[in-house]
């Protein structure tokens, strides 16, 4: 993610700011130019230092501080683009609902963010019932009294969270459960909306389907029984030298879904490297150097090689620095050679439209 400013202080800002703490100002996020902008009171609403002639409030979803996207006044909507996606949220008059929502809500809003970066089609399901996407935030006691646990996962264009994910005992006892080295909510986002992603963008694509098949399988596999037999055996073994994680190996859909979560993640923490300009230096005498400059826009950037070159010294460094202070590796994952081929198909997917 970007490391954005204050427009009066120049006083770093993170994406989910509404007021720049040394200066005072508010502040909101524009979607047109992914950038905070500091706000001035007009007209009932708010103009940009910019002065781009429009008047902005913010999403609806501010007054729960579950928001800080600007709207342009004159929309029909009063949800910003990320939100106008929700199709149910928990009961916000319990407090725990609300506390859990709120950072549901910054793992969305940082998916959406990319999305859009990568000028994919973000479009409402109300708008598109076919072709749109939707999220339902659920807890287990909202969805009725059927006493069944809502399961994460997408179905043709709805994403489900459980919103107890958000809860971090919870998120840890699952993740022990799943033998999982790593389960955040911004992982449970990037994973599914991969599978909302696949159906937009190779299904009924007879070209792409074939170049799919020849990177990832064919996935006209039975996938129930493919599932059933992961949980019922688990993965293959040497699973890691094809796969990036044991779950991957399940389906060439759960596969994909995980190698774009990935790509996904790799894209955002080299952004971020960028901003704060980071440089990782070689001075092992090794073979094979442990360097990196954070020089491009990785969204922009054509080649593949540039990216993942960069982002392996970077897990490195990073997991280092994580180990000095006791915490598990930021990345706790190795990358095949073979899941360097997913993840270059996905990057050629992305850069192809
Ligand atoms: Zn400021
Ligand atoms: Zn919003
Ligand atoms: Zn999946």
């Amino acid at each position: 993610m970007k490391i954005f400013s204050c427009q009066n202080c120049r006083n770093p800002l993170y994406f989910e700011n509404t007021v720049c703490l040394v200066c005072g100002s508010q502040v909101g996020y524009l979607e047109e130019t992914f950038s905070l902008v500091n706000l001035t009171q007009a007209h009932s609403g708010f103009s940009l230092g910019t002065n781009n002639g429009k008047f902005y409030r913010y999403c609806q979803n501010a007054q729960y501080d579950a928001c800080n996207w600007l709207v342009d006044m004159s929309s029909s909507s009063t949800f910003c683009t990320a939100c106008s996606l929700n199709k149910t949220i928990p009961s916000l008059e319990i407090e725990k609902n609300l506390t859990e929502w709120r950072k549901i809500e910054i793992a969305k809003h940082r998916l959406v963010y990319a999305l859009l970066r990568f000028g994919l089609p973000v479009v409402d399901k109300d708008w598109a019932p076919d072709e749109g996407l939707a999220f339902n935030f659920l807890s287990d006691t909202s969805h009725g009294n059927n006493n069944a646990p809502v399961r994460t996962g997408h179905l043709n264009g709805l994403i489900t969270i459980n919103i107890a994910e958000a809860d971090s005992v919870h998120r840890e006892y699952m993740r022990k459960q799943m033998a999982e080295p790593y389960r955040t909510l911004i992982g449970h986002f990037r994973h599914e909306v991969g599978h909302y992603y696949w159906e937009r963008l190779i299904r009924n694509n007879f070209q792409e389907e074939q170049n799919f098949r020849a990177v990832f399988g064919d996935e006209r596999a039975d996938y129930g029984q493919a599932l059933e037999k992961h949980y019922a055996q688990g993965a293959p073994k040497n699973w890691n030298y094809n796969y990036i994680s044991a779950y991957a190996a399940s389906h060439p859909w759960e596969d994909w879904a995980e190698t774009w979560a990935h790509y996904l993640h790799l894209i955002d923490m080299l952004e971020t490297a960028f901003y704060f300009g980071i440089k990782i230096g070689d001075d092992f005498g090794n073979t094979a150097p442990i360097k990196m400059e954070a020089v491009f826009d990785p969204y922009t950037q054509p080649d593949f090689e540039a990216i993942i070159e960069s982002f392996l010294p970077l897990t490195f460094a990073l997991n280092s620095l994580n180990r000095s202070m006791g915490q598990p590796d930021i990345y706790p994952f190795v990358i095949p050679d073979n899941v360097i081929g997913k993840l270059r198909y996905v990057h050629q997917l992305l850069h192809k439209k």
